[in-house]
């Protein structure tokens, strides 16, 4: 090494310095974003979309949307969705596969979000509660269908359609009495003229 390359390497290790000593002091005075869990419990905001666990949707009455198409069961690539089915008979004497039981093990899941996304009826989300710190690995594997299934009431009877309005039909003549067939009178008996008594007049006259 040369005198030249001596102090052409010096340079760069000294700007080379200045700039990681800039960096540092930078980040020494910028506000701190460390987050002092488990004190700052209260006010921890965990963004919206962030993928903890897999949930059910439940409404206010207490009915989820599941139709056990077993959609998100198929489409998870390592069969982290268990679903379990049951047959019902129905009040038209039908029967219909009901959900039993919904398997989801969370110590498995890649929160790759296929099952949400091609559930037809919206039925599954992720829930962003990420205290999912559990003591066992059997602990992980959760029923998210956790309440008690509720029929929903049978769907009221569709009134019956108005009837159509025809155009008015002539009403069906009653067939017309027939003309009364008046018996012939029976002709007057004519009396043998023999039989006929002499006139009155007549009879003065002689
Ligand atoms: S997020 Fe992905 S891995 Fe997890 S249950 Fe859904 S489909 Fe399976
Ligand atoms: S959660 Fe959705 S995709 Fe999965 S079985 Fe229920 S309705 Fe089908």
């Amino acid at each position: 090494m040369n005198i030249k390359e001596y102090f052409s390497s010096l340079f760069e290790g000294t700007h080379s310095l200045i700039k990681g000593m800039e960096v540092t002091g930078k980040e020494l005075f910028t506000k701190k974003v460390t987050e002092q869990y488990p004190e700052n419990r209260a006010e921890l905001k965990i963004p919206e979309r962030f993928r903890a666990t897999l949930q059910f949707i439940y409404d206010e009455e207490g009915y989820h949307k599941c139709i056990a198409c077993k959609t998100c069961e198929r489409n998870c690539p390592n069969g982290t969705i268990q679903i379990i089915t049951r047959m019902v008979d129905l009040p038209n004497g039908k029967k219909k596969m009901k959900l039993d039981k919904y398997m989801y093990d969370l110590g498995s899941c890649t929160f790759c979000g296929l099952c949400v996304s091609t559930c037809p009826t919206d039925a599954i989300e992720f829930s962003n509660d990420f205290e999912q710190a559990v003591f066992r690995r059997e602990a992980l594997l959760k029923q998210l269908n956790y309440l008690p299934e509720k029929e929903k009431p049978a769907p009221e009877p569709k009134p019956a359609p108005a009837p159509k309005l025809e155009a008015a039909k002539p009403a069906a003549q009653e067939p017309k009495p027939e003309p009364k067939v008046e018996e012939p009178k029976a002709e007057p008996k004519v009396e043998d003229s023999n039989d006929v008594q002499p006139n009155v007049e007549q009879k003065e006259t002689e």
